[in-house]
């Protein structure tokens, strides 16, 4: 099997090595050439173009930022692919950036799957992320061995590509929430002069703890955050999430809230940074 990944950010980069670890041989593209070129050491080839690097592709995996990069790429990929990959769409881009991603495959009779991912860097590193996929029957088994290789599971949404991304809207917006609760949480007790490390003890195997709560809530107390998953691509997917809300009839009261607290910390300069970030939202003066 040969997989192409376009764009090797935090993500994509795990991913592609992810494959290379399980023996498939992988072709790749980033739009800042240099980022790309250490997995040359990794046995993936790294091409300069979209066109050279899907020529030969079984599967294409796109791993970028957001529906304006997909919706360029997949434009510049279409014409040029070999034999009739699978395009895979893994960036969170929400409902309307998908169903415009999918009726540019239609146009171009590209087979097309929505499989956005949930886990950040280590889980992209470790072929352990979570794929929720979307698309027709028949493409499930040519794009197994993909998602095996860069995943520990894939969970098939339904059979119209859009359903996958409907879902990681519904997932980020509890993990974004939750990020935010637990800013709020350190950034309260820092204010009261409390050792925030206390409020970490306090829930430790507790009903109300998690894995999650100790990972970031001790970036947050240590006031060290490289980013696993930037403040602005949780930004981008909030407002994702406050569209496909409105679209929906669902209220958007607390997706607000929580937007406005991570704008907060971007305006701070923390755009960059992880979206562990968000503590510095609540730090008034
Ligand atoms: P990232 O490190 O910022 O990488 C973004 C990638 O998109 C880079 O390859 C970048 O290229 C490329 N890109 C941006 N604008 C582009 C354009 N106009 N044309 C072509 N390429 C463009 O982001 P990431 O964390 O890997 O995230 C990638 C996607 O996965 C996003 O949709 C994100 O929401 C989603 N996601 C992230 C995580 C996470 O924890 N990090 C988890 C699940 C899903 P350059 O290198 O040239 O800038």
């Amino acid at each position: 099997m040969r997989v192409t990944v376009l764009g090797t950010g935090v993500m994509g980069a795990g991913m592609a090595r992810s494959l290379r670890r399980a023996g498939v041989e992988v072709d790749a593209w980033n739009r800042t050439r240099e980022k790309a070129d250490p997995l040359a050491e990794d046995g993936v080839r790294v091409h300069g173009s979209v066109a050279d690097a899907v020529a030969e592709a079984d599967v294409v995996v796109l791993m970028l930022f957001d529906t304006d990069a997909v919706l360029e790429v997949l434009a510049e990929g279409f014409p040029t692919a070999g034999h009739g990959p699978v395009w895979v769409q893994s960036s969170t881009i929400g409902l309307e950036g998908t169903r415009r991603a999918a009726a540019l495959a239609e146009q171009a009779g590209a087979a097309f799957v929505d499989a956005p991912v949930l886990g950040t860097k280590q889980p992209a590193e470790q072929g352990r992320l979570v794929f929720l996929a979307s698309g027709a029957e028949e493409l499930r088994d040519r794009v197994a061995p993909a998602f095996d290789a860069m995943g520990s599971k894939t969970i098939w949404v339904g059979a119209e590509a859009g359903r996958g991304s409907a879902l990681k809207l519904v997932c980020n917006s509890f993990v974004g929430t939750l990020t935010a609760a637990i800013g709020q949480s350190v950034g309260f007790a820092q204010q009261l002069g409390l050792d925030p490390r206390l409020f970490l003890d306090a829930l430790d195997g507790g009903a109300s703890d998690s894995p999650y709560v100790h990972v970031k809530g001790a970036m947050m107390v240590d006031g060290s955050f490289p980013a696993s998953f930037a403040l602005d691509g949780v930004r981008k997917d909030f407002g994702l999430m406050r569209d496909a809300e409105e679209a929906s009839g669902t209220r958007t009261t607390l997706t607000e809230a929580v937007l406005a607290c991570f704008d907060a910390a971007a305006a701070q300069g923390h755009g960059s940074d992880d979206m562990a970030a968000v503590v510095t939202a609540f730090h008034q003066g």
